[in-house]
C-alpha cells in the first residue's frame, strides 16, 4: 500500500471526522490520523464500574449540550445543513429537547428554551424597560452575517452597549455564551456571539440518546462506509513542509505524504509540528476549566428540578477570566443530562458541574496535591448540587477533570477548551495546503466543529480540485 495521500486530516475530534466523511464520499483517498485510542477530542467518552451497584455506566467526558437544535426537517438551519453534507439521517441522531434552561444570577433569573418566545417573555418581565431594545438587538443579530470567513475581531460587549442599557441585562444574556465558547477572557469576537446566540438562544439545546457515543460512532461508521482509513495510536509528531506542505512524520517514523493536511490539533499546536510554535505563543488561550460528574441513586431529586441547564452566578456581575485560584467557584454551569427525556425515570441520575480553572496552577500541583485538590473540587460541586437542588444527593460515583487532564487527552496547551486567541476564518495558514479545522477555524462547539470540517474540505478538498 502507498503511503501518498489526496488529504491527511491530524485529529478524529468532531472536525475531523466530518472533514474525513466529504472528502472520503467524494473518491479522495484520506487518512485520519488520531492519537489516542479512542475518537471523540474534547468531547469523548469513557466507561466505568459503579461499586455499589456493580454496573458499568458509559460517561460523556465533556457533552452538557448538542446546540442547533433543528426539528426533523427544518430548512435552512445548520443542523439540517449539517446532516445533508453528512448524508447522516435525523432520526439517527435520536435526539431528546431541553426542558429548559436557566440563567440565574444573585437578584435575577431567566428561563430559555428551544422555544425562543419563552427567553423574549421573561426579558419582558423581568427587563421591561429593555425588551424593545432587545428586539431590535435580536433583529439586527439574525441579519448578521457570522459566517464571513474575512471578519476581524469586533468586541460583543461594545456591540450590546448600543442596545441594552441595564447592565445586569447585558451579563444574563453574555453569560452562557463565553462560558459556551469564548476563547477571550471577559468579552468574545462578536461573529462568535452571534454564532451561539442563535445556536444557543434561537435554536437551542438537545442530546442524543446515548450521549456523545452515538455522534461519534455515526461519524466513524459513515466514514469507513465511503472508504475513509482512520488509524488510532498514530500521533503525528512532524509536519513536512518547505514552500508547500509534503506530509507528516508519525511518532515510529513513517512518513505519509500528501499535498493537503488538514489539523483539527489547534493553531499554535499545528504550528509546534512545524517547530514554528513560539511565534505563536502569545495566542495560547487562558480559559480551562474542570469539570465534575455527580452520580446519585436519588433521580427523582434531579427530575423534580426540571430545568436542563442551569447558568449560576453568585453575584451580578459575571467574571469570565482565568482565576488567580485553582478554581472559582463564585459561578459554575450546572447540567442535569437526565433533564433531556424526563420520561425516563428509572436508572442513577447525574449532574456535572463546571468550573472555571487555572491551567498553570494545576500544573505545579504535586501529585498528593493533585488528587486532593480534585476531592475539593467535587466537594464544591457536590455543595453547589445541594443548594440548587434544594436537598441532600447522595454520591455512588463522582469524577473530576481539570485542565491537566484535557491537556493530557486533547494536546491543546494549557489545557484550553476554546482554543487560541487568534483564529484563522479562512482556515489558511503561511504554508500552502496547510488548512486549520475545528476549534481554531473559529466554529466552536460539536455542530460547530462539524460544521467547519465540512466546510473547509468543501472549499480546499473539493473545490479547488
Ligand atoms: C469538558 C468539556 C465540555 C464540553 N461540552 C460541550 C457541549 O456540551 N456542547 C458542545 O457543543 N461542545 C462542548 N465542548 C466543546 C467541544 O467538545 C469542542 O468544541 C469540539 O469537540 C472540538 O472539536 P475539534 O474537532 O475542533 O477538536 P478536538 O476535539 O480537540 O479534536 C482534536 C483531535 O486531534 C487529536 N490530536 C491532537 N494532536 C494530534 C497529533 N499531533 N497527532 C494525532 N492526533 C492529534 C486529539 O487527540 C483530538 O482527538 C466541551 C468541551 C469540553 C472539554
Amino acid at each position: 500500500m502507498t503511503n501518498k495521500y489526496d488529504a491527511i486530516i491530524i485529529g478524529a475530534g468532531m472536525s475531523g471526522l466530518a472533514a474525513g466523511i466529504r472528502l472520503a464520499m467524494y473518491d479522495k483517498k484520506v487518512v485520519i490520523l488520531e492519537k489516542h485510542s479512542i475518537a471523540g477530542g474534547l468531547n469523548s467518552y469513557y466507561a466505568r464500574r459503579i461499586k455499589a451497584s456493580k454496573e458499568i455506566i458509559n460517561f460523556d467526558v465533556g457533552l452538557h449540550a448538542l446546540t442547533n437544535f433543528a426539528n426533523k426537517g427544518e430548512r435552512r438551519r445548520p443542523f439540517t445543513k449539517l446532516l445533508k453534507q453528512l448524508r447522516i439521517p435525523y432520526d439517527d441522531f435520536k435526539l431528546k429537547e431541553q426542558t429548559f434552561s436557566l440563567i440565574k444570577f444573585k437578584s435575577a433569573a431567566l428561563k430559555f428554551s428551544n422555544d425562543f418566545e419563552l427567553m423574549r417573555s421573561e426579558i419582558a418581565t423581568v427587563f421591561p424597560q429593555q425588551v424593545d431594545q432587545f428586539d431590535k438587538l435580536v433583529n439586527y443579530l439574525v441579519e448578521y452575517n457570522e459566517t464571513d470567513l474575512k471578519a476581524t475581531y469586533i468586541s460583543t460587549r461594545s456591540v450590546l452597549e448600543t442596545y441594552l442599557s441595564d447592565d445586569l441585562l447585558k451579563e444574563m444574556i453574555i453569560a452562557p455564551l463565553l462560558i459556551y465558547g469564548s476563547a477571550w477572557e471577559e468579552d468574545m469576537d462578536f461573529s462568535q456571539f452571534v454564532i451561539m446566540f442563535k445556536s444557543i438562544y434561537l435554536e437551542g439545546f438537545s442530546r442524543p440518546v446515548g450521549g456523545v457515543r452515538t455522534i461519534i460512532e455515526l461519524l466513524i461508521d459513515k466514514y469507513q462506509s465511503v472508504g475513509g482509513e482512520l488509524r488510532f495510536k498514530a500521533p503525528v509528531s512532524q509536519i513536512k513542509a518547505d514552500t508547500h506542505v509534503k506530509g507528516v512524520y508519525l511518532a515510529d517514523g513513517e512518513f505519509l505524504e500528501s499535498q493537503k493536511i488538514f489539523s483539527s490539533a489547534g493553531l499554535p499546536e499545528t504550528f509546534s509540528l512545524l517547530n514554528e510554535a513560539e511565534s505563536l505563543k502569545s495566542d495560547i488561550g487562558k480559559m480551562s476549566f474542570t469539570e465534575s460528574i455527580i452520580v446519585t441513586q436519588n433521580k427523582q431529586a434531579i427530575q423534580n428540578y426540571k430545568a436542563t441547564i442551569v447558568f449560576y452566578n453568585e453575584s451580578d456581575k459575571y467574571l469570565y477570566r482565568k482565576p488567580d485560584t485553582l478554581i472559582d467557584t463564585s459561578s459554575a454551569v450546572f447540567c442535569l443530562p437526565d433533564n433531556y427525556e424526563l420520561e425516563n425515570k428509572d436508572g442513577n441520575g447525574t449532574a456535572r458541574i463546571t468550573y472555571m480553572a487555572n491551567y498553570d496552577l494545576w500544573k505545579k500541583l504535586s501529585k498528593a496535591e493533585y488528587l486532593a485538590q480534585k476531592e475539593n473540587v467535587y466537594h464544591q460541586a457536590n455543595k453547589l448540587t445541594q443548594k440548587i437542588l434544594g436537598q441532600k444527593v447522595d454520591c455512588i460515583f463522582k469524577d473530576v477533570f481539570s485542565p491537566t487532564t484535557i491537556e493530557r487527552y486533547t494536546g491543546h496547551f494549557s489545557g484550553t477548551v476554546y482554543g487560541a486567541t487568534k483564529k484563522t476564518r479562512d482556515g489558511q495558514t503561511s504554508i500552502p495546503g496547510l488548512y486549520i479545522i475545528g476549534t481554531d477555524q473559529g466554529f466552536l462547539g460539536i455542530v460547530g466543529s462539524m460544521l467547519s470540517g465540512i466546510s473547509m474540505s468543501n472549499l480546499y478538498g473539493l473545490m479547488e480540485s
